[in-house]
C-alpha cells in the first residue's frame, strides 16, 4: 500500500525559513497531489525561489517539515535522479555546445534518454555544433528545459523559467513545457509573476506573499468557490469570505458556496491570485 504521502509531490507542515532575521517562508503548509501543473505565484520577494530551492535540497529549512515525492529534499542519489530542476535565467555553460551539454547529462543522469533529448533539441532547431554562449534566450530554455526533462524526472521545477524571454518566445517555451511534462507523466512547479502564464498553463494555484501561503488548490476547485458580487447587500450569508472590496461594496471578490444573495459573476484565476495579494499586501501595510 502507498503511503499517502507518496500521492502528494510537495507536503509542507509549518515550513518556515529565516536568512539571518529576515523570513522568507514563514508556517507555510501544503499538500499538492500529484499529476498537476502547479503554478506558484506572488511578487517579487514572496518567497518562491526560497520554497524551491528548499524543495530541491538547495538550502535547508530553519524549521518545520517538507516532503518531495514522499521522501525528504534531495534524500539520496536515487531521490535526486527523480526531481528535475530548472534555475532562474536557464544556466547553461557558454562555452559548451549543445551536444556536450546532452553528453554531460548523459554522464551524470543514469535514467538519460539520449532518444527523448535528441529528438527534442531537433524539434524545437537547436543544431547539436552550435555553442550555448550564441543561442537566443528562448534556445537557453529549451535547451535547459530539455536537460532537465531527459533524466524523466517524477517531478520539473522551473524557477521563473520564462521571465526573460519575449512574449512569443515564452509561449513557445511553455506550450513544449506542457508537451513534455505530459510526454513524461510528470508533476510540474512552476514560479512565476506573471499571471497570464500561470493562467494558460497550470491546473494547480499557490499564491505566496508576504512569506505565506494565501490560497493552494486545484484551478478548477478554486474558481467553482470563487465569485464576483455585484452590489452585494452590506451583509452576506454566514460562511462567506470576502477576500476583495468592501462588504457592501459595488464589485466584492468572495469565497463561499453559500447562495448568494445579489447577481454573481465568475472570477479569472487572474483576478483571484491578485485579489489575494492584494488582501496581503493590504494586511501588512496595516501592521506597518
Ligand atoms: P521570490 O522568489 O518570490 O522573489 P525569494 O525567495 O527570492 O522571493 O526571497 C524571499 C525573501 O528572502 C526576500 O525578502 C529576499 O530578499 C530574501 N532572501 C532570499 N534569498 C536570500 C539570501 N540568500 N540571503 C538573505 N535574504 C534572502
Amino acid at each position: 500500500m502507498p503511503n499517502a504521502d507518496d500521492l502528494l509531490v510537495l507536503k509542507a507542515l509549518g515550513l518556515t525559513k529565516k536568512y539571518g532575521r529576515r523570513t522568507a517562508l514563514e508556517h507555510v503548509d501544503l499538500a499538492v497531489p500529484a499529476g498537476r501543473v502547479i503554478g506558484l505565484v506572488g511578487p517579487n520577494g514572496a518567497g518562491k525561489s526560497t520554497l524551491l530551492h528548499l524543495a530541491t535540497g538547495l538550502i535547508e529549512p530553519t524549521s518545520g517539515l517538507l516532503r518531495v515525492l514522499g521522501s525528504r529534499a534531495a534524500a539520496d542519489a536515487s531521490h535526486l535522479a527523480r526531481v528535475g530542476f530548472v534555475a532562474q535565467d536557464t544556466p547553461v555553460y557558454k562555452s559548451f555546445t549543445v551536444e556536450e551539454h546532452l553528453r554531460m547529462g548523459a554522464r551524470l543522469n543514469p535514467s538519460w534518454d539520449s532518444g527523448l533529448a535528441e529528438r527534442r533539441v531537433r524539434q524545437v532547431g537547436l543544431r547539436l555544433d552550435q555553442k550555448a554562449g550564441g543561442l537566443s534566450g528562448g534556445q537557453r530554455a529549451q535547451l535547459a528545459l530539455t536537460i532537465a526533462a531527459a533524466k524523466r524526472p517524477e517531478l520539473l521545477i522551473f524557477d521563473e523559467p520564462a521571465a526573460a524571454l519575449d512574449p512569443l518566445a515564452r509561449h513557445g517555451f511553455l506550450e513544449n513545457l506542457l508537451e513534455f511534462v505530459a510526454e513524461l507523466g510528470a508533476s510540474a512547479v512552476l514560479s512565476s509573476h506573471l499571471l497570464g502564464d500561470i493562467s494558460r498553463a497550470c491546473d494547480y494555484l499557490i499564491v505566496l506573499c508576504g512569506a505565506k501561503v494565501q490560497v493552494a488548490d486545484g484551478v478548477k476547485e478554486l474558481l467553482d468557490v470563487h465569485h464576483r458580487l455585484v452590489d452585494p447587500p452590506e451583509r452576506l450569508p454566514l460562511g462567506v469570505e470576502v477576500i476583495q472590496g468592501e462588504p457592501g461594496g459595488r464589485r466584492v471578490i468572495v469565497r463561499g458556496t453559500a447562495v448568494l444573495p445579489c447577481p454573481v459573476e465568475p472570477v479569472t484565476l487572474e483576478e483571484l491570485a491578485l485579489a489575494y495579494m492584494t488582501r496581503a499586501l493590504g494586511a501588512s501595510e496595516g501592521r506597518r
